[in-house]
């Protein structure tokens, strides 16, 4: 499919509006050259004094209407509305007299606007793709852009501000979900390929590793007929996560960033078996919260426990270790926390309440000390902090 971007005023696409009161639509612009609602389209609906309100009032302050989309017809060459008839069609009934907005409080109609803000509202510039195509090519492009009132996500907009040879071959390799490499690409690649969102990942990967974003690397690609340098980013990048984890995929492993993994660990060695091994282990300690950090804190030589989100001790243990401990302490005569036992200060035989006290592991979870009571010591705050994160 042919995309051309156009600008138009308002007033050049609301030449010759025509309104049907009678079926709810907005018939004709472009001097009769545009069909703003075909067949296929659903009626008008913005006509509840909000949403078309909220069109006028977006074109009084200036702001973009967002993409429109023609499509080219095949006979005559006319043009009809793809994407956008509700929109126009609001513009094209205000300006025609069909109802009012509130504007510094005041009911107007279009006529009664002082003259500046009618000639903003004609003036206003309409971003405009016109896609040539077969009637398949319509159809599956309609249903993206709008059937189900649908949005086109960041990088639909981008493939379509950023058309060429290098996003046609890009899409081909990236969005076609029948491409044999696919399955393996979405065990660690999140997203529908439809809706663009691999390609956005491969572009995300190549354009972070030279420092750019997706916008500027589509910019200086743009007519570029060749994608090799993104094919081979992309599959380094997937070959390296095959290579480190050998393991058959784990959920988990879908979605991460593993662009920016790529380029801080790809030149590390690692043992695939042994990380393997510290990947069944994490999996299974029950104390580890985020299962999506066990990678990147193997990857990190395991020295970033905070990316597992550890599961501090529960409440019921804690009470616990605090009633055991303050009796012991009671016995003895000495402070309940022990560090401050040790001490030779006042606090040496200071009795802390349970809400004074925080749980610490005994031996390090990340040393291999398991959260559970046998491994539980209460200490003061001030000690516990003074422990340090673990
Ligand atoms: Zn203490």
């Amino acid at each position: 499919m042919k995309t051309t971007l156009r600008q138009y005023t308002v007033e050049a696409v609301l030449e010759g509006f025509v309104y049907n009161e009678l079926e709810g639509k907005g018939l004709f612009g472009l001097a009769g050259q545009l069909v703003i609602q075909p067949e296929y389209q659903r009626h008008y609906i913005y006509g509840d004094g909000k949403r078309d309100v909220a069109v006028i009032d977006s074109l009084l302050k200036g702001y973009p209407l967002g993409l429109i989309y023609f499509n080219v017809a095949k006979t005559g060459g006319g043009l009809e509305v793809l994407d956008g008839q509700q929109r126009i069609t609001s513009v094209g009934r205000f300006v025609t007299g069909k109802f009012a907005v509130k504007v510094a409080g005041r009911e107007q109609v279009f006529s009664s606007l002082p003259k500046d803000d009618q000639q903003k509202i004609l003036a206003s510039e309409l971003l405009v793709y016109e896609c040539e195509g077969t009637e398949t090519e319509t159809k599956d492009w309609f249903q993206t852009v709008n059937i189900a009132g649908v949005p086109l996500n960041r990088q639909e907009l981008l493939n379509a501000i950023y058309s060429g040879p290098f996003i046609t071959s890009a899409k081909a390799e990236y969005s076609n979900s029948r491409n044999a490499n696919m399955q393996k690409w979405s065990s660690y690649v999140k997203g529908d390929p439809k809706r663009q969102e691999v390609l956005e990942v491969a572009l995300d990967w190549v354009s972070s590793s030279g420092g750019v974003s997706i916008d500027a690397y589509l910019a200086q690609h743009r007519g570029d007929h060749d994608i090799a340098p993104l094919n081979r980013y992309f599959t380094s990048v997937i070959d390296w996560i095959v290579s480190v984890f050998t393991r058959p995929p784990d959920k988990e492993m879908r979605g991460l960033d593993w662009g920016r993994l790529y380029e801080s660990y790809h030149s590390t060695s690692y043992n695939a078996t042994e990380v393997d091994e510290a990947i069944d282990e994490l999996r299974a300690d029950p104390a580890v919260h985020n299962a999506k950090g066990i990678y990147e804190y193997s990857l990190g030589g395991k020295t970033s426990p905070q990316l597992l989100d550890v599961r501090l001790f529960d409440d019921k243990a804690k009470r616990a270790g605090y009633e055991q401990q303050t009796q012991k302490a009671k016995v003895k005569g000495v402070s309940n926390c022990p560090l401050c036992a040790l001490g030779t200060d006042n606090n040496r035989a200071r009795i802390y309440r349970q809400d004074e006290m925080d749980a610490d592991h005994v031996t390090a979870w990340s040393k291999g000390g398991a959260t559970d009571l046998s491994n539980l010591t209460m200490l003061c705050q001030t000690h516990n902090r003074a422990k340090g994160n673990k």
